[in-house]
């Protein structure tokens, strides 16, 4: 496993700069950009070299499917911004992070490394489809099962670690996709660590600017980088970055590499470029959300607005006890309906319609005529999709511009 030693030595002080310099070392044939290394195996000098490479003697790439020159760059820009600022006696918190070719492979990865038949995993409704769908229907025949329930009730959720001792791992995503309900990381990893249970944090809707899992002692964070740390929706990524450094270097790297879900050289060059900016976007989608929470808040045709800056929502103290602002995800609801979902969306004109979240352009999605379509109606309402629900993650154009689309595709 080759890591850089250029961030190691050198702080910053603000989280933006962080975002642009951490991970970059010099190319020896002075790009300014790192290269993107479209290699799949290294060579060696001499047939020694390659023994001390395999032998872990010398430091060295052996095949991109162990590790990349382009993925350590990326790497290492995400470990020092889920870290940046945290620390004790002056020592930065180290920790290691892994790439993955999707969100969906790092959270298999993660999970695999430190579960074994007999463990069970504690988490809570209204996870990311693809997490639940791997938690419920995926790891059950591999033994490794599952406790889902409210973990915004502490009291329910120290009464169940309490009252099964084969949980193992205590897993959340906060804010959750898609119903942008937030639980208190604070709280709840401070009750699975009463008992020793690992923690796991899917950090992918707040980012490292809006949240910082491990101030609260988790031990992993996760994300699909697909989403707000490339910002551009050009690539499909994962991570997880975990605090116990010498289990990510045995055991999560053995995982990592022979499950195979590894990064490619290309997608990990769009991630570095996306996350430079990262600050800057986070700042500008959470402005804009918030105008628009207000302008939805009080339109005739709007009976619902879920966004946890409004202090209406039922999660608006836990997020702001643990996010530096709301974040660019809400969702609302239309008075009239299924159809007046499908007429708003087929009005809207700059405002994009799809399913994913994350890019500069604001993107809009109506879950009845869309990723739920074919769900009975008691399943969408147990997770809050109702006919007139639509998703939105509040881009970074202009916010007038937002608003004129809205405002017309409303009327
Ligand atoms: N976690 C969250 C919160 C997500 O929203 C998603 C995808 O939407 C994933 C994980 C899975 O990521 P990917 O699609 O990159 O595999």
């Amino acid at each position: 496993m080759v890591e850089n030693d250029k961030m190691k030595a050198k702080e910053y002080d603000g989280f933006g700069s962080v975002a642009i310099h951490a991970g970059h070392q010099q190319d020896p044939l002075y790009a300014h950009q790192v290269p993107i290394y479209a290699s799949s195996t290294f060579v060696y000098d001499e047939a020694e070299q390659g023994m001390r490479r395999f032998s872990g003697q010398e430091d060295g790439f052996i095949y991109s499917r162990w590790g990349n020159p382009t993925f350590v760059e990326a790497e290492e820009k995400i470990a020092a911004l889920e870290t940046f600022g945290i620390g004790k006696n002056g020592m930065p918190l180290q920790v290691k992070a892994i790439l993955q070719a999707s969100g969906m492979a790092a959270i298999t990865c993660m999970l695999l490394s430190c579960l074994k038949a007999g463990d069970k995993i504690l988490t809570h409704y209204s996870l990311y489809g693809g997490t639940e769908e791997l938690i419920t229907k995926i790891l059950p025949p591999l033994g490794i099962s599952a406790i889902i329930t409210d973990l915004r009730d502490l009291n329910k959720a120290e009464e169940t670690i309490r009252n099964d001792k084969a949980i193992r791992l205590l897993y959340i995503e906060t804010p959750a996709n898609p119903t942008i309900q937030c639980v208190d990381i604070e709280a709840l990893s401070q009750l699975a660590k009463q008992t020793n249970l690992l923690v796991a944090c899917d950090n992918t809707f707040a980012t490292p600017y809006l949240q910082q899992p491990f101030r609260y002692d988790v031990d992993f964070i996760v994300h699909s980088t697909t989403k707000f740390l490339n910002g551009h929706g050009t690539a499909i990524g994962g991570v997880f970055v975990g605090r116990d450094i010498d289990f990510m270097r045995t055991r999560a790297y053995q995982m990592a590499k022979t499950l195979g879900g590894s990064a490619n050289p290309f997608d990990a060059f769009l991630l570095i470029n996306g996350m430079k900016t990262l600050e800057v976007r986070m700042e500008r989608h959470c402005h804009n959300a918030m105008e628009v929470a207000h302008y939805l808040a009080q339109h005739p045709a709007v009976s619902k607005v879920n966004y946890v800056g409004l202090s209406s929502h039922p999660d608006h103290y836990t997020a702001m006890k643990q996010m530096r602002h709301p974040g660019p995800m809400l969702s609302f609801e239309l008075k009239d309906g299924l159809q007046a979902g499908i007429n708003f969306m087929n009005k809207l004109t700059m405002c994009v319609r799809t399913v994913s979240l994350g890019t500069c352009d604001t993107l809009l999605s109506h879950p009845a005529s869309m990723t739920h379509y074919s769900v009975p109606k008691e399943e969408k309402e147990k997770y809050g999709i109702t006919d007139g629900l639509i998703r939105m993650n509040v881009g970074i154009e202009n916010v007038q511009d937002i608003l004129t689309d809205l405002n017309q595709a409303l009327s």
